[in-house]
């Protein structure tokens, strides 16, 4: 029973804490000599950790910018998207992904996602093309990439572009069917990620950045992030102010080389999650794909027959957290809702909603902790 195992620390979703006091010192400094400089805006760090991000994604074209959302929008606004012009994303993800479509006055089209991997259903993608239809926006979805192969094929044929929304997955392979791999966010016309603290590669505050291999696309980038500004006080283009300062450049430039540490943490974390639930019937457990790696920015299950509500309580009573990564598909949002959609019209996202749930996953995650996790689950299914 429960009580038998001995658990030093609270337990958490995530434990940024822990994380920071094994690279303190390199941190530190690294911020340290951000302070010393004072160039706070466009220090050198934001360009070294921009080259070492080129690096290790193998992309010749990387450019921060201030979070996530920003990423997304300005991936938009690049690809001179219009009003009107259709963007098609899936219905389960986080609302940044349909706010950024909306924001620019384009229309987020949703589709569901599979009921095993939550990704975009490719199929229900290439129904929901219209002659509107500009761009479709994958979502790789807690850290395993969407079916990339057949979404490039769809926007090839339809002539869309592709923006990937990475937020939750830097640092994961693609693998195609040859064997050859890429790193997810490389292969659509844009890749958009967010350095929110509790992301894979998180800072210590907002942080985004846009991917590309296109020259002429990224230089359009650069300038929309920095007031459409192509030379100082000449403006071509309407842009935003949206930059990754220097601190947290300097805090990601010593995170990005544990990043695959980092997943190999989460990796193993998932493995003994795997181990203690796989087998149980009224569980599923995460799903594999042959076309991924998968970095476990969430590590969720799909309840079945469980009564999702009493069992978070019982968790929650033995010091357990846990979430709902996402409880409203966006098609009921109120921002999002639509005459179009009927209840009944995404079932997949529908249940997914009702029966996810996500547990503490972290780079510092204990194996008695999870021991003590997956036991306490057991034990509220036993009763
Ligand atoms: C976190 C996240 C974003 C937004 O990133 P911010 O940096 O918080 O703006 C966008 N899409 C997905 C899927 C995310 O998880």
């Amino acid at each position: 029973m429960a009580a038998n195992f001995k658990i030093v620390s609270k337990i958490q979703m995530v434990d940024l804490k822990t994380q920071y006091q094994k690279i303190k010192t390199e941190v530190d400094a690294a911020i340290q000599q951000v302070i010393e400089n004072t160039a706070f805006i466009n220090g050198p760090e934001v360009k070294s950790f921009q080259t070492d991000l080129e690096q290790y994604l193998q992309t010749p074209h990387v450019i921060p910018c201030a979070n996530g959302t920003d990423a997304l929008q300005i991936a938009m606004m690049a690809l001179g998207l219009k009003p009107g012009d259709e963007v098609i994303t899936a219905d389960f993800t986080y609302v940044a992904t349909a706010e950024a479509i909306a924001l620019l006055g384009l229309t987020p089209v949703l589709v569901d996602v599979y009921p095993d991997t939550f990704d975009i259903n490719t199929e229900a993608l290439e129904k929901a093309i219209t002659s509107k239809t500009k761009a479709i926006v994958p979502v790789h979805l807690f850290g395993q990439c969407a079916n990339m192969e057949t979404i490039m094929a769809i926007a090839e044929k339809h002539g869309l572009f592709v923006i990937e929304d990475t937020a939750q997955a830097i640092g994961a392979d693609y693998i195609y069917k040859d064997g050859t791999r890429k790193k997810a966010g490389t292969i659509g016309t844009i890749g958009c990620t967010s350095f929110f603290p509790s992301k894979n590669l998180g800072c210590f505050g907002d942080g985004g950045a846009l991917f590309t291999n296109d020259e002429v696309l990224a230089s359009k980038i650069r300038m929309i992030t920095n007031h459409g500004q192509r030379v100082q006080y000449v403006h071509d283009s309407i842009g935003v102010n949206s930059r990754l300062d220097s601190i947290q450049a300097a805090v990601l430039k010593v995170k990005l080389k544990h990043l695959n540490t980092y997943a190999a943490a989460r990796q193993k974390a998932a493995s003994i999650y795997d181990r203690a639930l796989a087998g149980h019937s009224r569980i599923s457990t995460p799903k594999r794909v042959s076309y991924s790696t998968h970095v476990f920015h969430q590590y969720t299950l799909q309840l079945h027959d469980i009564d999702r509500t009493a069992l978070r309580e019982y968790l929650m009573a033995q010091g357990i957290p846990s979430m709902i990564y996402y409880p409203i598909p966006l098609h009921h949002q109120k921002a999002y809702s639509n005459p179009q959609y009927k209840k009944g019209d995404f079932p997949i996202t529908e249940k997914l909603c009702n029966n996810v749930l996500s547990l503490p996953m972290h780079t510092e995650l204990e194996e008695n902790t999870q021991q003590y996790i997956t036991q306490t689950i057991l034990d509220f299914l036993k009763m």
